[in-house]
């Protein structure tokens, strides 16, 4: 409650003292949004758009636009794509693929209605059917161009029987809400079913709701699953201290469908998709770690961000170099704080660990894309659709997992160079202090103002007393490998790396249709597969004399280097047959072990790194 009035509060404030809202149009008299579903099983959800204009405007067109993308994940979507049949109280001209003007003609009363076409179960897009209605504001609300700082009204109208719930529901039954502006009313997705569960729990006075809808059967977890992202919250307000919110909202999905799958942050919720069903083998700990993901958000990317990250401009991709934080920070501490919260044990949080490096370091984009440059290369990342044959696969570099690298590595330098002094943990506190705490706010959207990476380098050198301009500048603006043994090393640990029991893949990646046909999906860069002159969509039809199953890393295991692999593929209407020459070994494991010799103060900064104490 106390959260929803601040923010009611601040647009006003802002509205007065800063320039960039004086530089937006005059504010509209109201914006009131109608979301209606009244034939679900069409998958079309109603908009009705209905503004206020003030005199001075009522001869100026309106523009009504739909964004390009949404928030947390930035590949470009064009939700336009399923809109149909805009209609409007006064004559509309479509301007461009995202944007439909209106000209009042003297009218202080704009209506306009549209349908919206979603059948995606994720917390990027949206769904309606005769289960549910679960939707991601971003696609498909538009906002009045100039006009996004203003407050809006959302009345919900659901099918008979079906409950609303958010993470801005203050009351049972509601379906009205006031938002401080169009941005968080897209940052509160919403579920709308007859048939949804919710569990509740209370962190320092803060509440907390766990809403869960499940497509499949449960096997009697639920209960277990509440207690557990109980103490994931409990690892994380450890780390950061009270959240600035006094209610929060998990919005778990268990679609049991085998494919849709998402974790989206938001200001006081989180959506979380699962594809199976919560009984299923997995699912509890795939949950689980989505849950330690997107609530570390809460700080890490919604409040505390890159710059660039709110207010937005939907008009074109996003560019912002801070990803690798945003989003590469909070794998590293999802998967630390399941440790913190005895959800994992050292052994599998390591494991994890090796196996992140185990990607990382045999990925070539590796050593061709920055942790920077894999932040602005985000909207052709993540999910994005390519129409077009790309070779992104041997050229790009995620910001997750590298991120994640990053965040581990410095941590431990930190650690270990100040004796346990300081930590990644300070300055990650240091960073919200004063860049969301304490900073003016500077634009109508959010409080404090967002940070550069040089922000980031800066904040950590003070609090580390020690420079770490070179660090940012091999390990973040360069593509050199993470100083992995000096950082382990501090904890008493090694990284070993061995050869592969199957050390050989010659540089493909196969995809199964079915148990014995493999298509290749991607040929790495100078690798022996390429020499052999095999192209992605090739199918295999024998190598090395045999039908090709999932275990064709073990035929190649029993050759050795410079040996000739016959191969036979299937190209359009041709049979090729070729030769791969086996070259170096490719494969390699990697395993965080205990050094023998360990002392007793390494073993220490190990315990305070895990545990957080
Ligand atoms: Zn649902
Ligand atoms: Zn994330």
């Amino acid at each position: 409650m106390n959260d929803f009035h601040r923010w009611v509060i601040l647009p006003a404030l802002i509205a007065i003292f800063s320039g960039l809202a004086l530089a937006q149009e005059p504010p509209l008299r109201s914006i009131s949004y109608q979301l209606s579903m009244s034939r679900p099983t069409s998958h079309l959800f109603e908009v009705q758009i209905i503004v206020e204009v003030p005199e001075q405007l009522k001869d100026t067109p309106l523009q009504f636009q739909m964004p390009k993308w949404s928030p947390g994940r930035y590949a470009v979507f064009d939700f336009a794509k399923n809109v149909q049949e805009f209609r409007a109280n006064g004559p509309v001209k479509r301007i461009d693929e995202q944007t439909w003007s209106i000209a009042p003609q003297g009218k202080t009363i704009i209506d306009v209605s549209y349908k919206v076409f979603s059948n995606d179960l994720s917390g990027t897009f949206s769904q309606l059917d005769n289960r549910h209605a679960n939707y991601n504001g971003g696609s498909i609300f538009m906002y009045v161009v100039g006009h996004k700082p203003d407050p809006v009204k959302l009345s919900i109208h659901a099918p008979a029987g079906w409950r609303i719930v958010n993470g801005r529901t203050d009351r049972p039954g509601q379906t009205e809400w006031q938002f401080p502006n169009w941005d968080i009313m897209i940052d509160t997705p919403t579920e709308i079913a007859p048939d949804w569960t919710e569990d509740d729990f209370v962190v320092d006075g803060k509440k907390y709701h766990v809403v869960v809808h499940s497509f499949g059967p449960e096997g009697g977890r639920r209960a277990a699953l509440v207690k557990d992202v109980e103490k994931i919250v409990r690892a994380e307000v450890g780390m950061w201290g009270p959240p600035e919110f006094d209610e929060y909202t998990f919005l778990l999905h268990f679609a049991a469908d085998d494919h849709s799958g998402d974790g989206m942050e938001h200001l006081t919720s989180t959506q979380i998709i699962q594809p199976g069903a919560l009984a299923d083998p997995g699912v509890y700990e795939g949950t689980l770690g989505t849950v330690a993901h997107e609530f570390f958000h809460v700080w890490n990317v919604k409040r505390l961000r890159p710059q660039e990250l709110g207010p937005w401009d939907f008009t074109r991709p996003l560019a912002t170099r801070g990803l690798w934080v945003a989003e590469g920070f909070t794998n590293y501490y999802g998967h630390l704080m399941l440790r913190r919260a005895g959800l994992v044990d050292d052994k599998g949080f390591l494991r994890r660990e090796a196996d992140t490096i185990r990607g990382i370091e045999s990925a070539q984009g590796s050593r061709l894309m920055s942790a920077e440059e894999s932040s602005l290369s985000a909207p052709f990342l993540d999910d994005a659709p390519h129409a077009q044959i790309v070779n992104l696969e041997n050229t790009s570099i995620s910001y997750y997992p590298k991120g994640e690298l990053i965040g581990m590595v410095m941590d431990l330098l930190v650690r270990g160079r100040t004796k346990g002094k300081a930590s990644l943990d300070d300055i990650m506190r240091d960073m919200y202090e004063e860049f969301y705490l304490k900073n003016p706010n500077s634009s109508y959207y959010l409080r404090g103002r967002g940070y550069q990476t040089e922000d980031l380098e800066r904040v950590a050198s003070r609090r580390a007393g020690f420079d770490l301009s070179d660090f940012f500048k091999r390990h973040i603006r360069d593509v050199q490998v993470l100083p992995y043994d000096e950082a382990f090393a501090y904890a008493g640990l090694r990284l070993v790396k061995t050869q592969s029991e199957e050390p050989y893949d010659v540089g493909l990646s196969l995809q199964f249709e079915n148990p014995r046909e493999a298509t290749i999906r991607n040929v790495e860069n100078n690798s022996p597969a390429e020499d052999a002159a095999l192209q992605t969509g090739d199918v295999i039809v024998s190598l090395a004399g045999k039908e090709v199953t999932k275990d064709w890393r073990r035929t190649l295991a029993r050759f050795k280097r410079g040996d000739s692999v016959p191969v036979t593929v299937r190209r359009d209407r041709r049979t090729i047959k070729t030769n791969i020459v086996l070259g170096q070994p490719e494969r390699f494991d990697y395993k965080i072990e205990e050094k023998a010799d360990a002392t007793s103060e390494q073993k220490a900064l190990r315990a305070a790194w895990l545990s957080g104490k």
